[in-house]
């Protein structure tokens, strides 16, 4: 099969991979679409716990070809979105219901072959059917189940106010599920109008472009970061309100570092909340999509084939990029 391999960080491969074969208890698909993610850039350049070489690509769906000896045959011939994290089961972390904080986390297109390939194989336990949702829509789910997992990390007021920074895809998302969750008021700041022109569309209030808010002292009782730049999440406790949230949802370097004044947090009830990946989000996730509730067709803005994606991942953060949606 042809698949997309990084070989060690900096070194993407167009090639001919034998076409794996499902375990027991795994499934065979034909991937179908397969959504480019920051975090493949991330994998991509070494900045993230990767296990190399691996098949990129944690965002897909797939059409079942294939099911392994103890798989429900019901499952052939479905179209299915996969959750890509596989959590070992037997960690505290899995006893206590954080399966995305397994201590033995595996992930496909991550630290096994992901969806940037002809075919993958996937465990039975991780696919869910998509129904009559497109392909390209329900490469959403697993972006979608980590903005819904972000949101489970902070209290949401009904009727308050939020301000994202960073009008990606998952920016986007994210302004749409806090509208969803009764927050009333969501206002989006990104360093491109083109990104800022679709928030409006998307429902934001109020867009900024980061000069325009720089003196602004309006605060929010949600504040996201969705860029994983330091010099921006240095700056969220100004915008929070007091009793208010900052949630970490975009992805930083490790190692790197930002300044913050503790006693403001302490004075001002403020929490800060991290949120990493999804914990069973897969399927509300499919049907917010399902039910039209989130809007993604103004998301796609690229759809390209699997042996253009050594180039196509240098769209990633351009000014009008957003979900690039890879075909194989
Ligand atoms: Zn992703
Ligand atoms: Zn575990």
């Amino acid at each position: 099969m042809k698949a997309i391999q990084i070989v060690a960080p900096y070194q993407m491969e167009y090639v001919d991979l034998p076409t794996p074969q499902p375990g027991a208890d795994e499934v065979l698909l034909r991937v179908r679409a397969s959504g480019l993610c920051h975090t493949d850039v991330n994998i991509l350049e070494g900045e993230f716990h990767a296990s190399y070489p691996v098949i990129p690509g944690h965002e897909f769906v797939g059409e079942v070809v294939e099911v392994g000896a103890e798989v429900d045959p019901k499952w052939m011939g479905m179209k299915v979105a996969v959750d890509p994290n596989v959590p070992c089961g037997l960690c505290n972390a899995c006893h206590t219901n954080r399966q995305n904080q397994c201590e033995n986390l595996n992930s496909y297109g991550v630290t096994m072959g992901g969806g940037f390939a002809e075919y993958v194989v996937v465990k039975e336990g991780n696919i869910h059917s998509i129904g009559d949702l497109s392909v390209d829509h329900a490469a959403f789910a697993e972006p979608l189940a980590c903005v819904l997992h972000g949101l489970h990390q902070i209290p949401t007021y009904r009727g308050g106010n939020a301000l994202i920074f960073g009008a990606g895809p998952m920016g986007l998302l994210m302004l749409q599920s806090l509208k969803l969750n009764g927050i009333t008021e969501v206002s989006m700041v990104d360093l491109y109008r083109e990104r800022l022109a679709i928030a409006t569309e998307l429902g934001a209030s109020q867009v900024y472009v980061p000069q325009e808010i720089a003196g602004q002292d309006k605060q929010y009782d949600i504040v996201v970061d969705a860029t994983g730049v330091p010099a921006v999440i240095e700056k969220l406790p100004h915008y929070t309100a007091t009793s208010g949230s900052i949630l970490y949802f975009g992805v930083c370097s490790p190692g790197q570092q930002v300044k913050i004044e503790p006693y403001d947090i302490y004075r001002r009830d403020i929490r800060i909340a991290g949120s990493f990946s999804l914990r069973a989000g897969i399927a509300p996730a499919l049907k917010l999509l399902e039910d039209g509730f989130i809007q993604v067709d103004k998301l796609i803005t690229h759809r390209i084939d699997l042996e253009q994606l050594a180039e196509g991942i240098k769209l990633v953060g351009q000014a009008s990029v957003l979900k690039v949606i890879v075909q194989s």
